[in-house]
This record gives C-alpha cells, sequence and structure tokens, in this order.
C-alpha cells in the first residue's frame, strides 16, 4: 500500500433516536472526502441534523460488487471514504461485508466507530441470557425457513433475529407451532417513541401484537430451550 493511502471507516448511526450519534462519528463523517450511503435521501435527512454536508453516494446491496473496485481506487488515491447505514452498524444484515474484506485484503486500513445495533440493544435490555448468543440477522422469507427455524429451535444458546413488520406475527404463529412453551422477547422500535419489550410464550406475544396492530421494527429474541424468568 501506498503511504498516502486513503482509509475505509465504518461508521454506526442512531436505531432511531439522533441523540446516540457519537461524538467521534460525527467527527469522522464531517472530515470523510465520501459518504457511501444505502439511501441519499435518508442519510441526508439524518446528516443535516449533524451539521454533515459531504459528498453522498450510493452503496446498497444492488450496487455493492460493481461499486467496490471504483471505491477501491479512491481509497488508493487518498482519499478517505466513511460507509454508514440507513441505520445502526454497517456490514451487520447490510451492505459492506464485501467492501471491507476488499480492504483489508489489499492492505487499504480500515477503522471507524463503534455505536448502535438493534441486536445488541435488544439483547442487553431483553433480559434473557446474553453470556452466550447467536445473531442469525433476518430469516429466509419462503425457501428454507421452517428448516432455519427448526434448527434454531434446537439451539442451545440465545437466538436474535431481526423482522419486518409484515412477518413478526408469522414468525409468533410459527414459534407457537413449533415451540409453544419456549421464552420469547420482542423489541419493538428501540430509541423510539414507542419503544418497548414485551416477553411471553408466543401465544401471549400474538395475542398482544396482533390486538394492538403495532407497526414498526422488530428485534425478536429467543430464549435457550428450558429457560424460563423465575
Ligand atoms: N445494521 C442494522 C443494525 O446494526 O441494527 C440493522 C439493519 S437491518 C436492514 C434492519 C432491521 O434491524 C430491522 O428490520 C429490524 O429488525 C432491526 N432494527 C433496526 N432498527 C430497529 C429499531 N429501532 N428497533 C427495533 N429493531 C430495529
Amino acid at each position: 500500500m501506498e503511504k498516502d493511502a486513503g482509509q475505509l471507516f465504518v461508521v454506526a448511526t442512531p436505531i432511531g433516536n439522533l441523540d446516540d450519534f457519537t461524538f467521534r462519528g460525527a467527527a469522522i463523517l464531517k472530515e470523510a472526502d465520501l459518504i457511501l450511503c444505502e439511501d441519499t435521501r435518508i442519510s441526508k435527512r439524518i446528516l443535516e441534523k449533524i451539521g454533515v454536508k459531504n459528498k453522498l453516494m450510493v452503496f446498497n446491496a444492488r450496487n455493492e460488487s460493481r461499486r467496490i473496485s471504483e471505491i477501491l481506487t479512491k481509497l488508493k488515491r487518498g482519499l478517505k471514504v466513511a460507509l454508514i447505514s440507513d441505520a445502526g452498524t454497517p456490514a451487520i444484515s447490510d451492505p459492506g461485508v464485501r467492501l471491507i474484506n476488499a480492504c483489508q485484503l489489499q492492505g487499504i486500513p480500515v477503522s471507524g466507530t463503534p455505536g448502535a445495533s438493534a441486536a445488541i440493544f435488544a439483547l442487553s435490555i431483553s433480559g434473557i441470557p446474553t453470556d452466550s448468543f447467536v445473531f442469525e440477522g433476518f430469516l429466509p422469507n419462503k425457501k428454507g425457513r421452517q428448516k432455519k427455524i427448526t434448527e434454531i429451535l434446537l439451539e442451545k444458546r440465545t437466538v436474535v433475529i431481526y423482522e419486518s413488520v409484515y412477518r413478526i406475527i408469522k414468525l409468533l404463529e410459527e414459534l407457537k407451532e413449533k415451540a409453544p412453551e419456549r421464552f420469547v422477547a420482542v423489541a419493538r422500535e428501540l430509541t423510539k417513541k414507542f419503544e418497548e419489550v414485551k416477553r411471553g410464550k408466543p401465544a401471549e406475544l400474538i395475542d398482544y401484537f396482533a390486538k394492538n396492530k403495532v407497526k414498526g421494527e422488530f428485534v425478536v429474541i429467543i430464549a435457550p430451550e428450558g429457560w424460563q424468568p423465575k
């Protein structure tokens, strides 16, 4: 790597509440020559609030592989490039892994700032054992979904899943069917106005969430088999 090569900064952004922006994350974004983001409309709104007006480039699941060589060229020319997601930590159920791997392979320095990630925050406020856990991200929508759920329910560790509003009831129904006694926590709208964590058996959670027609973003935490709150 040449002496004045650039650097890739992987910067976590808030998952809802903008006050969760870190000072260092904001400073890095202000200094970056280029900010890679999934959706310029979403990121512009957030960045304007912290006074960042730097150049944005769309970098998302659809164009990640096409953009990598162009970004590597910029980094090799000495640019400081920051990578952000719509919300939370880049590369965690979000684009970035391939770019970060390419930088690591080519000796381009990669750093950044840690910050919010819905999975870790949900786990930390769930009260379900955190000593050993598995992050599954989003489950497949169709093919392989039932097999995956069956595997997850055999897991000896706590399991963390991301789920959308369209499938949260479906997932709870599937858990009710396969493991009606399993203890589950559903964390919704974390750090936002309607944040809540509901805990119980799948049937109890279905009652609550279906009755209240809740919306938003969800993290589902499945306790290890046999674990119940005392
Ligand atoms: N990279 C992000 C992170 O570090 O949390 C995750 C991005 S993933 C595309 C988006 C999913 O994360 C949502 O569908 C939801 O499951 C979860 N999520 C993100 N923000 C959330 C929030 N404020 N409350 C609950 N879940 C959230």
